[in-house]
């Protein structure tokens, strides 16, 4: 028996990777069945153990208890969730300061879906050579908020060593996943982290690709400077997925505690009486920003 990481799935076979080998292992019929909630019971990034076979292939024989994955709605229309990838340590939102405009509505869905998978986020904000004295002053307001809503936020540049050190040093040993429109430098950003990525960049950039051809499934990429990064095709947002409208102020971290003086508990701060947030918004303790994205994404809801 061998213990090993799911790092690429094609429904039928999983490659895994024990650390020393990568063994093309098949679950067991017997397995497949006893899972019905979701359409794939072995995930991307799961963690298993392996029998090997007269073959040299693998049988998995036993998944260890992930403790978070990313799903989205079941393709070609099957019912239910697919997870998209399992054990994730941390998500980074990637947004460009310019070229294309950073949206924030972008970053504050990403945050409370994170928020809700529970897996750790991190904002990167890149192209900041392109930055005018403007967007500069821009950004310091940014960091000054995210940051104290207790989120990391870093500036990058693939022009600038130092923040792609500083990067490089985040996601080491981590698994982690990059989420972003196209353009934001994506790629560009992996590729200055790890040449041997090799990446595609610009028109057809490679990492997270949108294009039909892709498989539909997600793979972990190999680090050489250790650790994996989630690639998911077609994924450039993560969705909201099964969050209630009274339970959205949840994840946002500066309305847990003003939330709790609401005269409702099924309060959405939007217009009913009595309510917390909107006394500490009131008061200046919440920023307009950020409760334009909640009542924005509570409309969505
Ligand atoms: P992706 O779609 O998010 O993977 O974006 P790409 O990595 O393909 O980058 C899109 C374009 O932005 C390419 O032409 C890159 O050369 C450019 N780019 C990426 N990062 C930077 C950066 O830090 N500064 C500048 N000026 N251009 C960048
Ligand atoms: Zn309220």
């Amino acid at each position: 028996m061998i213990n090993g990481r799911v790092i690429q799935s094609t429904g039928s076979w999983y490659q895994v990777d024990t650390g020393e080998d990568i063994i093309r292992s098949r679950l067991p019929g017997k397995f497949r069945l006893e899972e019905k909630a979701v359409t794939n019971p072995i995930a991307v990034g799961d963690y298993v153990d392996i029998e090997i076979n007269d073959d040299g292939s693998g049988s998995i024989t036993r998944i260890t208890e992930r403790t978070n994955y990313l799903t989205r709605q079941a393709t070609h229309g099957r019912k239910g969730e697919q997870i998209l990838v399992a054990n994730v340590d941390q998500a980074f939102v990637i947004q460009s300061i310019r070229k294309p405009k950073l949206k924030e509505g972008f970053i504050d869905r990403f945050l409370v879906t994170c928020e809700a998978y529970d897996v750790k986020p991190g904002i990167i904000v890149n192209k900041m050579d392109l930055a005018s004295q403007d967007d500069l002053e821009f950004f310091e307001d940014l960091e000054h908020l995210y940051s104290s809503l207790g989120y990391t936020i870093l500036a990058t540049s693939i022009h600038d060593e130092t923040s792609i050190t500083s990067l490089t040093s985040i996601i080491e040993n981590q698994t982690s996943v990059f989420i972003g429109p196209s353009g934001v430098g994506k790629s560009s950003l992996l590729n200055a982290i790890d040449g041997d990525l090799d990446l595609q960049t610009g028109e057809i950039s490679s990492y997270s690709n949108k294009g039909k051809h892709t498989t539909t499934f997600a793979r972990l990429l190999q680090l050489s400077t250790g650790g994996y990064l989630v690639d998911t095709p077609g994924i450039r947002e993560l969705g909201l997925v099964n969050i209630e409208p009274w339970e959205l102020s949840l994840y946002f971290p500066e309305m847990v505690e003003p939330r709790k003086l609401c005269k409702f508990n099924t309060c959405t701060h939007n217009h009913e009486p009595g309510c917390g947030v909107e006394l500490a918004y009131n008061e200046g303790k919440i920023d307009p920003g950020r409760y334009h994205s909640y009542l924005q994404m509570l409309d969505s809801l």
